[in-house]
């Protein structure tokens, strides 16, 4: 038997960190069991989907690793319709599913609580297909569904305590998970690997599979995804989207890399590995079934390390996107005929060492693309405290008669300066650093003085000078 695996999103926002998860572990299983990844987009909730998330998670999930053509699908559920309804028909007629007409407020005054569930009043009453009645599944009253889930194991649930859940609307339109079992049934689909927060949802969806005549998929819930207080990552509060961490700057594969250790390690005591690694060792049944913690600062470094192993020429390409802006990427600050690739070149390998995500490549280096530097006013009081007018004075002085502008003379040069004023180097720097690039801090001073040049320089410390009594 063939393993198939799916993929299943809803589009109804950005892609959530958690879906790109489980759908590399998908991806991987599928190509370790020499399986059929599917990708079906569950787009049947027209009121919250759109198109444009649809082809977001398309884009996100090719820019991490799982490129279009290389699956099968994306199948879409919503011309699926046909064989949802005669599935929900078929259940009808085999007396498995019954027409109920109650109102939600009609089974709150029956049971007495607005918490139980559904109590079977219509079950026996063989009422006909009608304007306003929903179709709900009749659950055995005896007996119990055993989930085989490769990750939690065998979670049993007592058959007598699941409800008569709808499983179409009055308009006749079937829910979701009836919807989403047909889906897996007419694609063949072998294991469902999801997100832990369907657990609930999988007795019932497996006494569907076993009233439709089909065996049930093998399951694994992979463990809900959360923030530092523990709290499911939602997109209300936390920042979820991967499209989000990718236009900020993080690197695919540093974050696939981190995705899989989400409740994951690979063997020895490492975390960052190559992709073939984690292609090789991941197992699904070793994934850890409690909460995986989703840490941004950790993912951070882990981005600032597999920046930094980079060779230079990918770096400078891999910063593109934010020198010149895209669809999605802002452009930055300067005009695109100010871009000196030259000039990035010189000072891509300072600033490959000292930035985390990719997008801070830009304030490290709009000091050489702007026609005069972007002052930031704390950092100019900071910095042009007094004796700081004597100071650019005496250093336009000496660096005027500077015979090689390089970035060694340069700082001799200006430690000289501060020497003559009882200024250690750190000290002599800050206003020269505030005038030239507008910041306190940044990429070594001295370099990227080399790299302005000359004239440039010198206008902005003339220029600063200026501004000060
Ligand atoms: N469309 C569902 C979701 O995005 C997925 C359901 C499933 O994987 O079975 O949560």
């Amino acid at each position: 038997m063939t393993v198939r695996v799916r993929f299943a999103p809803s589009p109804t926002g950005m892609f959530h960190v958690g879906g790109a998860r489980s759908a590399l572990q998908n991806w991987i299983f599928a190509r370790q069991q020499g399986g059929v990844f599917v990708l079906r987009v569950e787009d049947t909730d027209a009121a919250r989907n759109r198109p444009e998330w649809t082809e977001g998670i398309l884009s996100a999930l090719d820019w991490i690793g799982i490129a279009r053509g290389s699956y099968e699908g994306p199948y879409f559920q919503s011309s699926y319709a046909a064989e949802h309804r005669a599935a929900a028909q078929r259940l009808h007629e085999g007396g498995r599913a019954y027409y109920c007409d109650c109102t939600r407020e009609a089974v709150q005054a029956r049971t007495g609580s607005q918490y139980s569930g559904y109590d079977g009043f219509c079950r026996d009453r063989g009422l006909p297909a009608g304007e306003g009645r929903a179709l709900r599944f009749r659950t055995p009253d005896t007996g119990e569904t055993v989930v085989v889930d490769l990750i939690r194991g065998e979670p049993t649930f007592e058959n007598r305590l699941i409800e008569d859940f709808v499983i179409a609307r009055g308009d006749g339109s079937p829910v979701f998970l009836l919807a989403n079992v047909v889906d897996d049934m007419t694609m063949g689909i072998t294991h469902v690997i999801r997100a832990e927060e369907h657990l609930p949802n999988t007795p019932k969806q497996q006494l569907l599979w076993d009233a439709l005549g089909v065996k049930p998929p093998v399951w694994a819930h992979v463990p809900v995804v959360v923030n530092e207080k523990r709290q499911k990552l939602s997109k209300r509060r936390d920042k979820v989207a991967l499209e989000a961490y990718r236009d900020e700057g993080y690197l695919a594969d540093a974050m696939r890399n981190y995705l899989m250790l989400l409740g994951w390690a690979p063997s020895g005591d490492r975390e960052i590995v190559p992709w073939s690694v984690i292609e090789d060792e991941f197992r699904l049944d070793e994934v850890n079934p409690s909460p995986a913690f989703f840490d941004e600062k950790k993912l951070r470094a882990f981005n600032g390390d597999y920046i930094r192993a980079l060779p230079v020429d990918e770096f400078v390409a891999a910063c593109r996107p934010w020198l010149t802006g895209t669809d999605t990427i802002a452009p930055p600050p300067w005009q695109p005929e100010e871009f000196d690739e030259a000039a990035f070149a010189a000072v891509a390998p300072l600033a490959q060492t000292r930035i985390a995500v990719l997008s801070e490549i830009v304030p490290n280096v709009d000091f050489l693309f702007l026609a005069s530097p972007n002052i930031e006013e704390a950092a100019w009081a900071k910095a042009m405290k007094e004796g700081a007018a004597e100071l650019l004075d005496a250093t336009v002085a000496a660096y005027e008669g500077l015979a090689s502008w390089d970035a060694e003379s340069l700082k001799a040069t200006l430690e000289a300066v501060g020497a003559e004023r009882g200024l250690k180097l750190g000290k002599a720097q800050a206003p020269v650093r505030v005038a030239v690039t507008g910041r306190t801090v940044g990429l070594p001073l001295f370099e990227s003085l080399e790299v302005l040049g000359r004239e440039r320089t010198l206008a902005r410390l003339r220029a600063a000078r200026l501004r000060l009594p």
